[in-house]
């Protein structure tokens, strides 16, 4: 990656230094670089090149052979050269450096308050960026003519804007305009003033951001939270935070050296921190909840804004329930109608939608959650080789899409919830433009086995001629983590996720894999329970619970004063008995996401959801921090044609014994150590007939990190080595790489 990074200047300096002619150029798919001179320059030149590269710059590989003088007398940078065909890595959007900071806080620089001020550094690419090579015409930044000091600092190989292709500056860059709710511009001196102020009013903002708009609100006022709450229609799902500085964020969170360094970042995504309790954040941006989702300033609009405030500020995705993000100013103002109180819009087209990343960091170090902002478009590197290349069309919640080119592997952005056809027309856009970006043309089309999932109809429809491959969700899962740690023989795979179709055409979540790239065998899975009303009872978990207790206990167990039947009423128990037993509408599950949502109804924690896995991260809120105590709850494990089965009717009985007689956390705690030895007693078992000694662990659930916790170290503990996720999501949005790899190993060069 050595476009749009300030690689070529670093080259001319570099060669300057050594008193070397020749010249340098950027090609579609690599850096060109001739250089002459005595051969002691030349060593040192090329041991210089690979060590001190600028801080985006990335090289995979230098090929160096030498060649008879001709006898140059300068050294030059040439102009781009295109090749068919040919493609070359495109540099993810980079948070503002601290040169371009400084200018931008400093009274007197000409960029003193600019919130457009960028260099080869930093600032926007892959969002403004319509085809390669990575030239300014090829950018939405086309329109701006820049003024002569910008084009003096761009033709300057010693500047640190030569060929910054966003450069800009007030007089010839782009600017802001404020838009109040009606659409019409609001005639202010100052935008960023007047939108501070109307912020500290506790009204609500549409920013529009780097990738998408965003809604901001003063995150310490309940009445403003509340307000965006309601107006957006999401009554508890987390809202992310920005703080000025790390120093704010540490009087709010506690901060680690770990989790410092990923805030800091030049990706700079929202991190998933501990929350203080004495933080005058509002409890209404992440109700219920430990962590709280925060991130530093990354464009210098944000940065300006946060500063002039003073004040946290919630800053959320800009659109309504799961519709992808708004990206055009006139998209804005029509989808963000009656949600933003005033529209802080600006001129510079946002060519792709980016979502904010998020991470965490567990196991000492960062584990991406949602791969955005800062990550893509940059590939994950195969451990092999593909001829064919490969598009993996993903699953359905948090999809994202890959395509592999040979040992590339091009994970989407984050796409979104493939629930509606705005995010399919997203997901379909942004396909066209990773094919035009990186010149991909796939001949195989991989897909989830899921029948009604958006993706999969697409890969079907769109497939004509293309030779098409269905991959089991969980395969995928696992695959996906083995990969991302440059595994390729068989592992033991734990998945354990919400949903995921199965082979067989039953409900999977809960599921013991042996596995690898070419194939997988379920032999293991917890016991099947059924689902009353289908979705109802992913979006009600008190249907969930009352499924586990009737179907492993027995219906005199529902005479019992359980409180969470307090809240059901008689006829929907009736409804569900009916459901239950003349099996109407009830699809069988082996899902580990499900019990942990029946469990969590169970212990009256949470039986309606607002959002995905709600009941199941409550679960793990109720948990006490400190967990020495290590009881674990009876479960047991039995044989049928092969295959283990996870029993959970003594889990339960246990649970039901404990409710009301013990605190929800001692009990919430034990059950995590229930699964979390379930899952090493597995291992071992299925160890002991293969002779495997390395566990992948994947799926949505291992988002919980007192889970992944003692999961690991009950795995370790029993001498497994443990592959766990840290580029790629544990979640669905890491389901594209795993097919993609999958189908790609067909066709590898082995
Ligand atoms: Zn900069
Ligand atoms: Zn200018
Ligand atoms: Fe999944």
């Amino acid at each position: 990656m050595v476009q749009g990074v300030g690689f070529r200047p670093f080259v001319y300096q570099l060669a300057t230094k050594h008193k070397l002619t020749g010249w340098v150029l950027n090609t579609s798919s690599d850096v060109k670089i001739e250089v002459e001179g005595e051969r002691e320059a030349l060593e040192q030149f090329l041991a210089e090149l690979e060590r001190e590269v600028p801080p985006l710059a990335r090289i995979e590989d230098i090929t160096a052979v030498s060649a008879p003088p001709v006898g140059y007398t300068k050294f030059e940078i040439r102009r781009s050269l295109e090749q068919e065909g040919r493609y070359q890595l495109v540099s993810p959007d980079i948070a503002t450096c601290d040169a371009c900071k400084s200018e931008l806080l400093s009274p007197g620089d000409r960029r003193y308050r600019y919130p457009f001020t960028n260099c080869t550094n930093c600032g926007p690419r892959f969002t403004i960026i319509e085809d390669i090579p990575y030239d300014r015409p090829k950018t939405t930044m086309r329109r701006f003519v820049m003024c002569s000091d910008c084009q003096r600092e761009y033709d300057d190989p010693l500047n640190r804007r030569f060929h910054a292709q966003p450069n800009a500056c007030p007089q010839c860059g782009p600017s802001l305009e404020l838009v109040d709710g009606n659409g019409k511009t609001v005639s202010v001196d100052d935008v960023i003033a007047t939108t501070s102020k109307l912020l500290r009013e506790g009204k609500i903002i549409a920013i529009k951001g780097l990738g998408g708009f965003q809604l901001a609100c003063d995150a310490t006022s309940d009445e403003a939270v509340e307000l965006l709450r309601a107006r957006k229609r999401r009554p508890y799902k987390p809202l992310a935070i920005m703080l000025a500085t790390l120093e704010q964020v540490k009087e709010h969170c506690f901060v680690s050296a770990e989790e410092e360094k990923l805030l800091t970042s030049h990706q700079c995504p929202i991190a998933l921190l501990r929350w203080k309790n004495d933080s005058l954040v509002s409890k209404k941006v992440a109700p219920g909840l430990k962590y709280l989702g925060v991130m530093l300033p990354y464009t210098p609009l944000h940065h300006l804004l946060l500063r002039e405030t003073g004040l946290p500020l919630v800053m959320t995705s800009g659109n309504i329930s799961e519709e992808p993000i708004a990206k055009d100013n006139g998209e804005a103002l029509r989808r963000l109608d009656g949600i933003a109180d005033y529209f802080a819009l600006h001129n510079r087209d946002i060519h792709a939608r980016y979502d904010d990343s998020v991470a965490m960091v567990e196991l000492e170090r960062p584990q991406l959650i949602r791969r955005a902002r800062g990550y893509a478009p940059y590939p994950i590197h195969l451990p092999f080789s593909t001829k064919k290349q490969v598009l993996a069309c993903g699953a359905e919640l948090k999809n994202t899409f890959c395509i592999t080119k040979d040992d590339h592997a091009f994970i989407s952005q984050h796409i979104g919830d493939m629930e509606n056809l705005e995010t399919l027309e997203h997901f379909e856009n942004t396909i066209e433009l990773y094919k035009k970006l990186f010149r991909l043309e796939p001949e195989v089309v991989a897909y989830d086995l899921h029948p009604e999932y958006l993706s999969t109809n697409y890969a079907k429809e769109r497939a004509n001629g293309l030779t098409l491959i269905g991959v089991q969700h969980h395969h995928a899962h696992i695959v996906s983590c083995m990969v991302e740690n440059g595994v390729q023989e068989p592992v033991i795979g734990v998945a354990f996720d919400g949903t995921g179709y199965g082979s067989d055409g039953t409900i999977w979540g809960g599921e013991f894999l042996v596995a690898d790239y070419k194939s997988f065998s379920r032999v293991g899975h917890l016991e099947y329970v059924p689902m009353p009303g289908g979705a109802a009872a992913i979006e009600r978990p008190y249907r969930m619970a009352f499924s586990y207790i009737f179907n492993l206990l027995g219906d005199s167990v529902l005479g019992q004063d359980l409180p969470f039947l307090k809240d059901v009423d008689s006829y929907e128990k009736e409804v569900m008995k009916q459901q239950i037993e003349k099996r109407i509408n009830c699809p069988p599950t082996s899902s580990c996401g499900r019990l942990f949502d029946g469990v969590s109804a169970l212990l009256g924690i949470r039986g309606k959801v607002d959002y995905e896995a709600q009941a199941a991260v409550e679960l793990e809120m109720a948990a006490p921090d400190q967990i020495d105590e290590a009881e674990a709850y009876p479960f047991s494990i039995v044989e049928q044609d092969g295959v283990k089965i996870v029993k959970l009717r003594e889990l339960f009985e246990a649970i039901i014994h404990d409710v009301g007689h013990l605190p929800v956390a001692i009990i919430s705690l034990r059950f995590h150590h229930t699964i979390a030895r379930m899952i090493a007693e597995m291992c071992r078992l299925i160890a002991k007939e293969r002779g495997l000694h390395k566990v992948a662990l994947s799926g949505g659930v291992f988002q919980n990190r007192l889970l992944l916790r003692l999961a690991v170290a009950a795995l370790e503990k029993e001498g497994f080595e443990v592959l766990t996720h840290s580029l790629v999501p544990t979640n669905d949005g890491g389901i594209s790489l795993g097919q993609a790899v999958i189908a790609s190993w067909e066709h590898a060069e082995k």
